[in-house]
């Protein structure tokens, strides 16, 4: 039987370590549980997601991602402080966050805290990578058929 191809709606599990234009690790699942996701979802940046499709366990893919199929470009707006009593009481606000919030219009916007500074708090509109260049290494550890609980929930079980 041939091994099952990564496409809409397998779970797909993978090491993967990503790295910036200058060769540093950004972030990286060595040594930790290997990353679970439903393939189509989008919990994958598109270029990313473009990459893996149709590979199938035990491959290797080095792949690099323009900031446009990964996080965004830069807005250059830059960070914008706010006080931290604008966070609900009982929030541990810490850098790196992310946070939605729901407008007046009821549109939902999503913001990263850039930097906490006592009382301030400085949020971004851009995600922390945002204008970064990804160079991903990616190793499939498994893919499988999710189930139809897991397509319900729409994350794996
Ligand atoms: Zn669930």
């Amino acid at each position: 039987m041939a091994a099952t191809k990564i496409a809409e709606n397998q779970v797909v599990t993978l090491h993967y370590t990503l790295r910036n234009d200058a060769g540093e690790v950004i972030d990286t699942s060595e040594g930790e549980e290997p990353l679970a996701v439903i393939y189509g979802l989008g919990d994958l940046v598109p270029g990313l997601e473009r990459a893996l499709l149709g590979l199938s366990v035990g491959e290797h893919l080095d792949v690099v991602v323009s900031p446009e199929d990964g996080y965004g470009e830069r807005s250059g707006e830059g960070g914008k402080a706010v006080p931290r009593d604008a966070f609900p009481e009982g929030v541990t606000v810490e850098e790196g966050m992310c946070f939605d919030v729901e407008d007046d219009e009821g549109d939902v916007q999503t913001f990263w805290v850039s930097e906490v500074d006592g009382d301030k708090v400085i949020i971004d509109l851009d995600h922390p990578l945002a204008g970064e260049t990804l160079h991903f290494s990616i190793d499939i550890i498994a893919v499988r058929d999710a189930s139809p609980e897991e397509l319900d929930h729409g994350h794996v079980h």
